[in-house]
């Protein structure tokens, strides 16, 4: 059994327990999915997994920031540009100019589920994922190969269209 040495000037969070330290330690998905990517899972960058994982849809910087009190904005900026950097997360415009952040499902790779379609609500600027909705594949002329397929759509959700 490794016995861990706690040294007066690195203390471990108590929201980062190192990984597979001791026995009986379950690994969190986030810690999983990061130490995966090749990336060290801190407290900072597992709140913002979370937070994600949480969310189940897409969110912009300042979503996260609403839900992370705690955290500054440029910290968060910089983990979300270290996890696109490792494909941790998937960047998508929401046609307003604004850039979201959702999980990528895959390894080193997009699962076929990482490519559903979005749906943003012009109203509440809520962006959905649509899992079930099937895409067909679009037929592209000769000579182009797709890399990414961004398919958004804009409307009502059926929040704002119940109030309406
Ligand atoms: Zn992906
Ligand atoms: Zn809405
Ligand atoms: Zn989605």
């Amino acid at each position: 059994m490794s016995k861990i040495e706690i040294t007066k000037n690195n203390p471990p969070s108590p929201l980062s327990p190192l990984p597979g330290e001791g026995p009986g330690v379950r690994l969190s998905v986030g810690e999983t999915s990061l130490a995966s990517h090749g990336i060290k899972p801190t407290a900072m960058r597992l709140l913002v997994y979370d937070e994600l994982e949480r969310a189940r849809r897409p969110l912009s910087l300042r979503e996260l920031e609403e839900r992370m009190v705690t955290a500054d904005r440029s910290t968060i900026f910089r983990t979300l540009t270290l996890f696109l950097d490792r494909h941790i997360v998937h960047g998508i415009e929401d046609g307003s100019g604004t850039l979201l952040y959702e999980l990528c499902r895959g390894e080193e790779e997009c699962t076929p589920e990482d490519h559903h379609p979005h749906f943003y609500c012009e109203r509440c600027q809520r962006t959905f994922c649509l899992d079930d909705v099937h895409i067909p594949q679009v037929p592209l002329p000769e000579g182009f190969t797709p890399l990414s397929i961004n398919y958004m759509i804009h409307g009502l959700c059926p929040d704002c269209l119940r109030r309406s």
